[in-house]
């Protein structure tokens, strides 16, 4: 006789959590529509639990068909839940080959399955349904614990939880025939993933019923890899100015106004908030964005009323789908950033869409990042030398070094142009390295005496010297190569928005090492004639735009400057010297050193020790 009080639960908690969860918003997604699956699945398994339990009771030729659709039933149930599994850990074919074969899998056990039942081995079916049931939760737990550090510790924990759940129900049933437990535990399961994964709290913006980032990654993900899908994007115009007017709690609202105007004009497209002002909506390949951002270009033309205040509000848009060239879900997020941010700067359209001019640049932008990322992951970036200049013998006497990569087609990139994107995204650390690294290598492989050169200036990012072991780290270098820290001089540009304490402590750390150090691009807007003194400064270089400025009004000014520096024992290096005039200038006003492309452009490696070693030989 079976027992059936379990069931009977079952139907009440069935009642109130799944009829829940299907008038929630939900994700148009795979995971949610696995989900789906599996929760209907659930709500149609008890019946068959009491019929099953009747048929077993009476044991009617009839009740067979019953018995197998059962049986299929919850052998499809259990293949579902190992197939939202390998969807929360976004498996993907090369990841585990064999689970391309589930479906077959599914296929041949529900095929023993039912030639048991022909057989009339009715015992034997359910035994070996149960068993395969056991398999699917098994496999499940094994691609969990394999591929553990692609869910959070709270997500493993629940669903390693809920296949232990589902393969001790069985494992129950198989023992205890006349327990319908596994339905019950098939429920505690659903429950334990809804709340792990599909808890709608987990995707919901607070912003008026729209969905949130993650959301927005999950559903493109899955976009993406289809390279089906069309985004209408836009940003509130000077949002945190607006913030700032209208006071948080009133601007909380008008957003939410705003994301709900959108969930209610568009129900079958997918909203997101992506925070600070930003939404995105999502639609098919078909969807007229044209129109739409025209519709809610002209409900901006009212003000939004909220909380008793009026909020006058305008926004940026940008349209986005595959055939903007950007492959991955961080592309596009990053793309639509860069978008609002120098669309700021550059807009003139009255319809407020981002111009072309600013797409342009985002595209480089974002093109030279993923080049700047490339030459980082392979260790490709390269080494420039440019000559420093005894200014009166007129003989090589230092060079610097300054960093290229190159994009795909293997074109240069100027520095001018990566180091600060280098800046901003923290691979300027491993990009110093990888320079300070060249730079030894250089060292260790040419005798320098044949060449001219007595040392090396390597540029310093002030962002480098916010690394609390920099000292340690270029000590190592340079050990690992056996270069002596007289050679390497390191070039630091001083600026306003650096932490000065931090910076002071560092360039003492490093001046302990043994490393010296010039002050770069003196007179380029940040120098602060008074500062100088505070640092160890050996050398300071003269930036080009004030060399040239002495050349175009010949004042007294640099030359105060420069001879101040000299009395300071500092010796000087100026910047930009394109022709023989300014050279002799620069030498006139008793600069010890002279850059410039009249003596030579920065040159590659092999090229600058050719030139000079040769120089160096005739002379
Ligand atoms: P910088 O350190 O002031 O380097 C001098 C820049 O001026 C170089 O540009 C050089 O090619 C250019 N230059 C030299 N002589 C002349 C001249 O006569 N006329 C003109 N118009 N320009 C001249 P480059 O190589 O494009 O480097 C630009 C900046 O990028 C550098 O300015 C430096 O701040 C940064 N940089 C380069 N390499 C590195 C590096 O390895 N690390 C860091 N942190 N920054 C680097
Ligand atoms: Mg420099
Ligand atoms: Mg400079």
């Amino acid at each position: 006789m079976s027992d059936y009080p379990y069931v009977i639960a079952n139907l009440f908690v069935l009642l109130i959590f799944p009829f829940g969860y299907l008038f929630m918003p939900r994700l148009k997604n795979r995971q949610n529509r696995i989900f789906a699956h599996l929760l209907i699945l659930q709500i149609v398994l008890p019946p068959f639990d009491f019929a099953v339990g009747w048929a077993d009771a009476h044991a009617a030729a009839w009740t067979l068909p019953v018995r197998i659709v059962y049986s299929a039933l919850t052998l499809l149930s259990a293949c579902w839940f190992f197939v939202f599994t390998t969807n929360i850990l976004r498996l993907k074919a090369e990841d585990v080959p064999w689970v391309r074969f589930s479906p077959a899998a599914l296929i041949v056990s529900g095929a023993v399955t039912l030639c048991a039942a022909c057989l009339g081995r009715v015992e034997l079916m359910y035994s070996l349904f149960r068993l395969f049931s056991v398999c699917w939760s098994a496999a499940s737990l094994f691609l969990i614990f394999r591929f553990r550090d692609r869910l959070s510790r709270y997500e493993r924990v629940s669903a390693a939880g809920s296949h232990v759940v589902l393969l001790a129900g069985n494992l129950v049933h198989i023992v205890f025939p006349s327990h319908l437990l596994v339905s019950t535990a098939n429920l505690m399961a659903v429950i334990n993933f809804f709340l792990a994964f599909e808890n709608p709290h987990l995707y919901m913006s607070n912003r008026g019923d729209s969905f949130n980032v993650r959301a927005f990654r999950e559903v493109m993900e899955e976009r993406v890899e289809k390279n089906s899908y069309r985004l209408l994007a836009f940003a509130l115009r000077d949002y945190i100015d607006m913030r700032s007017i209208y006071g948080g709690a009133q601007m909380d609202s008008g957003v939410s106004m705003i994301g709900r105007f959108l969930v209610q004009t568009y129900p079958e497209y997918q909203v997101f908030y992506l925070r600070s002002g930003r939404f995105v909506i999502l639609g098919p390949e078909s969807m007229d964005w044209n129109q739409m951002q025209q519709e809610i270009y002209d409900r901006f033309q009212a003000p939004w009323i909220a909380a008793d205040a009026e909020l006058d509000l305008n926004a940026l848009f940008i349209q986005v789908e595959p055939a903007t060239g950007l492959d991955s879900v961080d592309h596009i997020l990053n793309y639509m950033l860069l978008a609002f941010e120098n669309a700021e700067e550059t807009l003139s359209r009255p319809d407020g869409l981002i111009d072309a001019d600013s797409i342009r640049k985002i595209d480089r932008q974002i093109k030279i990042k993923r080049s700047l990322d490339r030459c980082l992951e392979h260790n490709e970036v390269e080494i420039f030398l440019q000559p420093l200049i005894d200014s009166r013998s007129r003989m090589l006497a230092g060079a610097e070094v300054l960093c290229r990569i190159r994009d795909e087609a293997g074109k240069l990139i100027s520095p001018a142009v990566f180091v600060p994107i280098a800046e901003q995204n923290g691979c300027i650390n491993l990009m110093g390295e990888q320079v300070l690294e060249k730079a030894c290598q250089f060292v260790r492989d040419h005798n320098l005496d044949e060449i001219g050169l007595s040392w090396l200036n390597v540029n310093l990012s002030p962002i480098q010297c916010m690394r609390k072991d920099l000292g340690e780290r270029f000590a190592t270098i340079l050990e690992q190569y056996g270069v002596s820290t007289e050679i390497i001089h390191l070039e630091i540009t001083e600026q306003s928005v650096m932490d000065i304490s931090r910076l002071e402590h560092q360039i003492q750390v490093l001046r302990r090492i043994g490393f010296r150090f010039s002050l770069d691009d003196y007179g380029s807007g940040y120098s602060n004639l008074s500062r100088v003194k505070q640092y160890p400064f050996a050398n300071i270089k003269l930036d080009m735009g004030i060399v040239w400025d002495y050349i175009r009004d010949k004042d007294v000014l640099l030359p105060t400057i420069v001879q101040a520096f000299k009395k300071m024992g500092f010796s000087v290096t100026a910047e930009g010297i394109e022709d023989a005039e300014v050279a002799d200038a620069m030498t006139a006003l008793g600069c010890d050193y002279l850059q410039g492309y009249y003596f030579s452009k920065p040159l590659p490696v092999e090229e600058f020790v050719t030139k000079y070693t040769m120089l160096r030989q005739y002379t």
